[in-house]
């Protein structure tokens, strides 16, 4: 599915201002929530292995920061976007604020293939990007993370960086880093997992027992792949799950009716989240088109891979069978797509609670960074079921109560939370 049909961040901006009319919130504050308070774009230039000299941009964008420091990922994509980074800011504004953690909305990018570059290439980008943005980004300002293609490996070179320039030990300058290194425990499973704690409170709410059902992902990346893992400890069956294949430069699906051996899929899938596809074959794969995840007869429809994967081009082959659409992803749903869905009575769980999990164990991340005293993996787990859970039952009742569906009724905690801080500043 084309990425190009629509505009992120015109869809941020359409979605905010559904929920900012409904709340009535003046003038000024609209139009200071519903654009980025600052952006920043860059040129790296990285010396290659082969002794040339290729420029990469780069971009890194703070949507709010009036409920503490601007906190997001550095997405690593060649067809990169600045309005892509412009709503993944602003989302995750309200992602911080649905799961009411004292951080802000941020956001980075670089237009980039890491699939492409050598180890030694990788590390000079993210230094790179660092020396760009030293004085505009730190625990106290804006604190980065991984995301799209960029992993814990990148976020130590960033902040190898950082400190060098600094001169000091800053460890909560950055997220997501290894394990031993300032990184928390937990936090490689912590967006999937969060995505299924949500689930797990949804179903008993629709009253339908988790046992029971059956699930297709668009997907299996770092999100993906611990989702997949939790939902099956849980008792659910994955039936398909789908992928991109940079080598065909096309996606597939992987089916497999009986549920998949995680670990087994997980052992024939590369850093990047594909699935080799011979050897699945021999694991009693079939093997699919790349939008046929969304065709199954599935009770759950997980979409973890990227944005605008669920549009009015293809919502209409969701199968009568779905009850449940779980944005793993950012903004994996057009707002046209979501329209339909919302007639056909689905329950779609919004992508900024949803995906909340993983700026929530980053947030624990920099409290035990802070401390300089690290939890154990069970403690991490158990705060964020804890964080996930509560959010979504304040979005659930607050649905139910209003009369709104789960995106209006998350946007509307989020947004007058943040609302909220802005005016007691006195910034409108
Ligand atoms: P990832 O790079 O680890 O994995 C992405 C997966 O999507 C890969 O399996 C890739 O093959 C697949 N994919 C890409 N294009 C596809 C296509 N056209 N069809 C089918 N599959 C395709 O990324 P991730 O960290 O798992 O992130 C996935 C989504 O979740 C993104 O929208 C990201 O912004 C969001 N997210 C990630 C985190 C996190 O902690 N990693 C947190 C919040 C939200």
């Amino acid at each position: 599915m084309s990425t190009t049909t629509y505009n992120p961040y015109e869809i941020a901006q359409e979605q905010f201002d559904k929920v900012a009319a409904k709340l009535n919130l003046d003038k000024a504050a609209c139009e200071f929530l519903r654009q980025p308070m600052r952006e920043y774009h860059f040129l790296i230039p990285v010396r290659m292995d082969d002794g040339s000299v290729k420029v990469f941009k780069g971009f890194r964008v703070q949507h709010n920061d009036a409920r503490g420091p601007a906190k997001g990922g550095i997405r690593f994509h060649p067809q990169e976007t600045i309005d892509t980074i412009r709503a993944l800011s602003m989302w995750m504004t309200w992602k911080c604020s649905v799961v009411d953690i004292p951080l802000g909305g941020g956001k980075g990018g670089i237009i980039c293939d890491p699939r492409n570059l050598t180890e030694r290439e990788q590390e000079q980008l993210c230094r790179g990007y660092v020396r760009q943005l030293a004085r505009n980004v730190g625990p106290c300002q804006d604190v980065p993370a991984p995301d799209v293609m960029s992993s814990a490996k990148h976020m130590l070179w960033m902040l190898d960086e950082y400190e060098t320039i600094h001169g000091a030990k800053y460890p909560g300058f950055i997220t997501g880093k290894p394990v031993g290194m300032g990184g928390s425990l937990g936090r490689k499973e912590a967006t999937g997992f969060g995505v299924i704690y949500v689930l797990r409170e949804a179903l008993k709410n629709l009253g339908i027992d988790i046992t029971k059902t059956t699930a297709s992902f668009q997907g299996f990346g770092n999100v993906s792949q611990y989702a997949v893992r939790l939902y099956q400890q849980l008792g659910g069956c994955v039936m398909a799950i789908s992928c991109w294949d940079e080598a065909d430069k096309t996606a597939y699906t992987f089916r497999r009716k009986d549920g998949f051996d995680i670990n087994a899929l997980t052992e024939i899938t590369d850093a990047y989240g594909t699935i080799n596809k011979e050897k699945a074959k021999e694991l009693g794969c079939e093997v699919l088109p790349g939008d046929a995840w969304i065709e199954q007869d599935v009770d759950i429809l997980i979409p973890a891979a990227l944005e605008n994967q669920i549009t009015i081009a293809n919502v209409n082959k969701i199968s009568q069978q779905v009850k449940v659409i779980l944005e793993a992803a950012n903004g994996p749903t057009t707002p046209d797509a979501d329209q339909v869905i919302q007639d056909r009575g689905i329950f779609l769980i919004p992508d900024f609670l949803a995906n909340a999990g993983g700026v929530t164990c980053s947030y624990f991340e920099q409290v035990q960074c802070n401390m300089n005293f690290y939890w154990e993996k069970d403690e991490v787990l158990q705060k964020l079921d804890v964080k996930m859970t509560s959010a979504f039952k304040a979005v659930y009742e607050l649905a139910q109560t209003k009369n709104l569906n789960m995106r209006d009724a998350a946007y509307v905690i989020a947004i007058n939370r943040v609302a909220q801080a802005v005016k007691s500043r006195g910034w409108v």
